[in-house]
């Protein structure tokens, strides 16, 4: 089943896609006709997590482009929920950077919260999957030493466009980006040094991991930068494809930058 969540009549719900056309909302005391057009709805950012938490490193391809080591834990860092957009929002790329990149991730969003839980437990707390860009300031990431300010300003996490609730084997799912109609990073989520369940787990080991949280699993080889007026497509086979558009940001107070 894929669920989104949309803006009705004033009224904010999720919901699930019943045909190409319409959905039905999920929250039964909003008392709505139960086919809604699709066209009659806006979509909205698919979630507002307590955190995302995101895993650096974890494909093998991309490891080995960037000439660094397999690491031998999952390497964790968090992104704020302020920088969630939706699909269809653009990608405001800051005035204090001059590279841009986009990372294409399978997303998790948590249906349970998760303390301690084992591997075998760990997919069972999941609600399900969506496409994920971990946008990055690639020269603030370097010059920081640390990943905080270049993963975090606002718009900097487009999730989407649906949470897809089944999948096949999501440690065999294909995942691509595309800038412009070309193709600039495929991988396939076979190729991750910490699967799914191993993440969770890790996780939950650290923070308790709440309904509604994401986790952002790590990219595959062919990271690049993003150009103002760029139109960016995350697509991840049986879950879905999420597009934003990407703009400069405004002259902004010099004094304010820096
Ligand atoms: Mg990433």
């Amino acid at each position: 089943m894929r669920i989104i969540r949309v803006r009705y009549q004033d009224r904010s719900f999720y919901a699930a896609i019943t045909s190409p056309d319409t959905v039905r909302c999920l929250n039964l005391e909003e008392n709505l006709p139960d086919d809604i057009p699709l066209a009659e709805v806006e979509l909205l950012p698919l979630v507002r997590p307590s955190k995302i938490v995101c895993v650096g490193l974890n494909y093998h391809d991309h490891a080995r482009e960037m000439g660094l080591p397999v690491p031998e834990e999952p390497v964790l860092f968090l992104k704020p929920p302020s920088s969630v957009i939706g699909p269809g929002d653009a990608i405001v790329m800051p005035a204090c950077s001059e590279r841009v990149d986009y990372e294409a991730e399978l997303a998790l969003v948590m249906g349970k919260a998760a303390h301690f839980v084992s591997e075998a437990e760990a997919l069972h707390h999941v609600f399900g999957f969506t496409c994920a860009n971990d946008v990055t300031a690639r020269d603030l990431q370097k010059k920081d030493g640390q990943w905080t300010r270049a993963k975090s300003f606002d718009t900097f996490c487009p999730v989407g466009p649906w949470i897809e609730t089944q999948v096949e084997d999501v440690r065999a799912l294909a995942l691509r980006t595309v800038v412009g109609g070309e193709v600039r990073q495929q991988g396939n989520t076979a190729d991750m040094i910490f699967p799914p369940a191993r993440l969770v787990s890790f996780i939950s080991r650290v923070m308790t991991l709440l309904p509604g949280d994401v986790i952002l699993t790590g990219t595959p080889a062919g990271i690049g930068p993003l150009k103002d007026g760029d139109e960016v497509t995350i697509e991840i086979d049986q879950v879905g494809f999420l597009v934003n558009s990407v703009v400069s940001e405004g002259p902004t107070d010099p004094a304010a930058v820096q």
